[in-house]
């Protein structure tokens, strides 16, 4: 596009928020899509591709509920796949009662939850090694993805439907008018939008720095992939151990990914883009405690990326009220940016139509933070027990 180019929404961000957003809005809106990279070069690029949206979302299933039905919807649609596998949160003696109480509510509310002595998980999946653990919670409704393919099908599906995808083209600032957004700042001129929607990943805060404060933050997260002396089986469930902040789950090719140890990056550009020394350290000494045929296993992968942490692990996905009008902004998303996109792309369509959201938006509305500093403590989501 050329300076003083008009569209209808533009979009900051090609990751798999923006690409989910523009895909949502087209063909109703006349959409242009600014990547200052290529698209799903950012957190996207990196992920490991859970979906745990159910164990994530117990205290609101409908927003677990959509984003499930879009991924099972999409499922073999283009060239994007997505599996459904169980999950096995592996539980330690000192905290076996708390979780079996847990498996009883969310039973009684309605949750396909279960516990598992260590025999019927041995026994379903001889893999397991249980020695050091009392069982296993089992979930449904969880599986994996490949990040990438998701967000370029979408983004495909968005410029197929009318969308242009200005990749290496980085906007500077937005542009506000009497309060109210009217375009965005390119080094080839001003872009007008009646909408600008800010998905920029942890990028968000500084590019609104003048516009609107977020307490929002970069932290940084690791993957080791290990190849075992024995292929996993494909049925192998996905898992996690919430005391040593670890996921995991199997590979199409019979690896295994390992992805946790999550930490505020203060140097977010400078940070190494592999797993540090001491992660697959960790992962190499903890692996074999819990499951078989991993003494020898080789290292066939490793790396970290940056993402957006927000105070209480939820995204910020809102027009908020004391941000220029016609601005929404979507970020915040923790960890589990991918699993959320459908939900983000629905509540963005939301906020730009006026139509009610499919699901309660309260959870991603930014005002429910008091405190907008960037100064927070991080929260893993690897140190809870609901999801990795
Ligand atoms: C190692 C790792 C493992 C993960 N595993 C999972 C997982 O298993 N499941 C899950 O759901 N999530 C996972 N995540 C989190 C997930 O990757 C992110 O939450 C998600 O990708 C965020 O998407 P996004 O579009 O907000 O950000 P990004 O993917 O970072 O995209 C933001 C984009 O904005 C662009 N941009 C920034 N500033 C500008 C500008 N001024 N102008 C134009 N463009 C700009 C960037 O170049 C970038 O491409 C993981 C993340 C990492 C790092």
């Amino acid at each position: 596009m050329s300076d003083g180019d008009q569209c209808d929404v533009a979009i900051v961000g090609g990751g798999v928020i923006g690409c989910a957003a523009a895909r949502a809005l087209t063909p109703a809106y006349d959409v242009t899509l600014f990547e200052r990279d290529a698209l799903a070069s950012g957190a996207t690029a990196r992920a490991a591709g859970e979906i745990t949206m159910t164990p994530s979302y117990t205290d609101v299933p409908s927003i677990a509920e959509h984003a499930m039905a879009f991924f099972r919807e999409y499922d073999g649609t283009t060239s994007f796949e997505f599996t459904e596998l169980d999950s096995l949160e592996l539980v330690p003696p000192s905290v076996k009662e708390t979780a079996r109480r847990r498996v009883d509510r969310l039973s009684s509310e309605g949750f396909d939850v279960s516990f598992l002595e260590p025999d019927d998980v041995e026994r379903q999946y001889p893999r397991f090694d249980l020695e050091s653990y009392a069982g296993a919670v089992r979930h449904v409704d969880t599986g994996f993805l490949d990040p990438y393919t998701l967000a370029t099908s979408l983004a495909a599906d968005a410029e197929a439907d009318g969308a242009r995808l200005q990749t290496r083209t980085p906007v500077d600032d937005l542009v506000v008018e009497d309060g109210q957004v009217v375009g965005v700042e390119t080094a080839t001129g001003t872009v007008y939008a009646d909408h600008v929607v800010v998905a920029a990943g942890w990028h968000t805060p500084t590019l609104l720095g003048d516009h609107l404060e977020l307490p929002v933050r970069p932290y940084r997260t690791q993957v080791v992939v290990l190849e075992p002396d024995e292929p996993m089986a494909e049925s192998f469930p996905m898992g996690w151990i919430p005391g040593e902040h670890i996921y995991f789950r199997p590979e199409s090719n019979g690896d295994l990914l390992v992805g946790g140890w999550s930490f505020a990056e203060d140097d977010p550009v400078g940070a190494s883009t592999d797993a540090d020394g001491e992660f697959v350290e960790h992962v190499a000494d903890l692996v074999p405690s819990f499951l078989r045929t991993f003494d020898e296993a080789g290292l066939s992968g490793d790396w970290a990326g940056i993402d957006a942490a927000t105070p209480d692990t939820k995204p910020i996905v809102d027009a908020p009220a004391n941000a220029p009008d016609g601005l929404v902004v979507a970020t915040g998303f923790h960890g589990r940016g991918v699993m959320t996109a459908p939900v983000a792309a629905a509540l963005v369509r939301a906020l730009i139509t006026g139509e009610d959201a499919p699901f309660p938006t309260r959870p991603f509305e930014l005002d429910r933070f008091d405190d907008r500093s960037r100064d927070f403590e991080f929260v893993s989501i690897s140190d809870g027990s609901d999801s990795h």
